[in-house]
């Protein structure tokens, strides 16, 4: 892995061209660090445990390949999942999708505890690209057939540890357990 440098751009990464609008669009002109170290190898389908603090840019640094891999073939089922200790980084991770997403096709939802299912089933039902969720309420949907999550290619712990921490390990393992073997993980 190479460091960043302030002179590296976003288009030295060869992200799609929509991307790179909806990067523009948010006024980010120079990759973060970490953004540098894990964009690279995540874009060859590597595995990565990125250790970055919030506030690092760490969230475009694994939904950009993410997306990037995802434009390349059809959609309509769900192909990445991310998992996120608390509904409000969940929430932010998809809000901060969107943003990403925006002059693309691609969908993203997010799925967590304390509010309806009804939203969250129609979501999975419709095959969103993405889906960010708590461990616990996505469990709730694995139950059913609908949220089976058969064609997923790509997952992410964010905030791994304090996932750990807060006790979700045995979710996480559950989830880990119904899921495609062979993917490509992203541990932050
Ligand atoms: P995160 O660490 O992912 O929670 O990101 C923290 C903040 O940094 C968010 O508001 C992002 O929109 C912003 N951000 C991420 N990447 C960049 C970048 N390359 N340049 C400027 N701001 C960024």
């Amino acid at each position: 892995m190479s460091s960043s440098t302030p002179t590296e751009t976003f288009a030295s990464f060869s992200l799609h061209p929509a991307l790179l609008d909806g990067v523009r669009a948010l006024g980010f002109e120079h990759p973060t660090p970490i953004q540098g170290l894990a964009i690279p190898p995540l874009m060859r389908g590597r595995d990565v445990l990125g250790a970055a603090a919030t506030g690092s840019g760490k969230t475009a640094a694994f939904l950009l390949p993410i997306l990037h891999e995802l434009s390349k073939r059809p959609r309509g089922t769900t192909r990445a999942l991310v998992l996120a200790p608390t509904r409000e980084l969940a929430a932010q991770i998809a809000d901060h999708l969107k943003d990403l997403a925006r002059h693309t096709r691609l969908t993203g939802a997010a799925v967590f505890g304390g509010v309806g299912m009804a939203p969250q089933v129609a979501a999975l039902r419709r095959g969103v690209d993405v889906l960010v969720a708590t461990p616990g309420r996505l469990l709730d949907h694995m139950q059913y057939d609908y949220a089976r999550l058969a064609g997923l290619e790509i997952l992410v712990l964010d905030e791994a540890d304090r996932m750990l921490d807060m006790g979700f390990l045995p979710d996480v393992r559950r989830i880990l357990g119904k899921l495609p073997q062979r993917r490509q993980t992203m541990l932050f």
